[in-house]
């Protein structure tokens, strides 16, 4: 029955989103690998974007990496766009253009772990296997008052195996779309709308009204702080940008001239990289702080703007105008920092 009523539910409620109207894997794939942390409001454009640009897995692994960034700017998470560029160029060369058709094979791939696997899966083949996200582990958990933490390799375990159970006989696909539906318009973190819920008469956290304490997690997040100074270097309306490594943090993107910052008292750090790279100084803008919340850690990012009166001598990076930047992969704190600079 929870079956049957939730898919019913989903086909009269369900949000008309673009990669709901296809089976064809590469644009089912390509929506899960931009949704991933992501809200779908804020991945939309996102996915309307990468589909417009590249119609194919093959066009999107013939572009270059670079462009496949800047079209990923904002996005965050960049190693996600870079998995997502060296996936198209796995499929496009080992595998003929053609994704594997099934949930085992699905996993191979870089970037798609179990449950992208059998999201496209479902969606595309109709393999009978549920895609668990964090939408439907909420669902499930409440729905038979789990209490067990979701983190827990044996819940999951568990909560795939009841999933497996409860959809067989169904259309895969929809079964799937309809779980992780309901848990993102009804069964939500905070206040679920249980009144209008399709299978509120069996649910047993309704029943008992203990919706607000599951799902439980068994490890909380650590959260540290980072505090990262920026030197902007200007010189002849031309700004300082360095591409990143493949091992940094925000790999393969551009950005000032970092400088990694014990606390918020920078001001002595700033005079030592001026003495340290013999700059010229013309005149010192100082930004507020930007705040920036990742998962794990809690960025706390000054911007020091540096008007040069001659180029400084650095070994690496180059000089770009504010027009050039635009063309440029660059982390989201640095496109809004552009953003304010222009503005002023
Ligand atoms: S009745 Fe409430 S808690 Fe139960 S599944 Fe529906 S929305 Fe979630």
């Amino acid at each position: 029955m929870f079956a049957k009523k939730i898919i019913s539910w989903y086909l009269s409620h369900k949000r008309d989103l673009p990669w709901r109207n296809t089976n064809n894997p590469y644009n089912i794939w390509l929506s899960e690998i931009i949704l991933q942390q992501t809200r779908v409001q804020q991945g939309l454009p996102y996915y309307e974007k990468f589909v417009e640009n590249f119609k194919t897995v093959e066009a999107l692994a013939m572009a270059s990496e670079d462009n496949v960034l800047r079209l990923w700017q904002g996005l965050g998470y960049y190693s996600r766009g870079r998995n997502l560029h060296k996936t198209a160029q796995t499929i496009a060369g080992e595998y003929a253009g053609r994704f594997p058709d099934n949930f085992k094979d699905l996993q191979k791939l870089k970037g798609v772990g179990k449950y992208t696997a059998a999201a496209i899966a479902s969606f595309a083949f109709n393999e009978s296997v549920p895609a668990i996200d964090g939408n439907a582990f909420r669902v499930i958990t409440r729905f038979f008052e789990i209490f067990d933490p979701i983190d827990s390799p044996t819940v999951q375990k568990n909560i795939f195996e009841i999933s497996t159970d409860l959809m067989k006989n169904t259309e895969a696909g929809n079964y799937n779309q309809a779980v992780m539906e309901l848990g993102a318009m009804v069964c939500t973190p905070k206040n679920p709308s249980c009144d209008v819920c399709p299978v509120n008469i069996e649910c047993k956290a309704f029943e008992n009204k203990s919706m607000g304490k599951i799902p439980t997690k068994a490890k909380k997040t650590k959260v540290s702080n980072k505090f990262l100074l920026y030197l902007v270097f200007e010189h002849n309306e031309q700004y300082w940008l360095k591409k990143r490594t493949e091992k940094e943090i925000w790999a393969n993107m551009y950005d000032f001239y970092l400088v990694e910052i014990e606390n918020l008292e920078y001001e002595e750090k700033v005079q030592e990289y001026i003495e340290k790279l013999k700059i010229e100084v013309e005149e010192i803008n100082q930004y507020p702080v930007v705040n920036h919340i990742l998962t794990h850690q809690k960025q706390q990012i000054i911007f020091v703007k540096i008007k040069c009166k001659s180029a400084p001598a650095l070994t690496e990076g180059n000089w770009y105008s504010s027009g050039e930047i635009d063309e440029l992969a660059k982390p989201k704190i640095i496109v809004d920092f552009m953003k304010k600079l222009k503005k002023t």
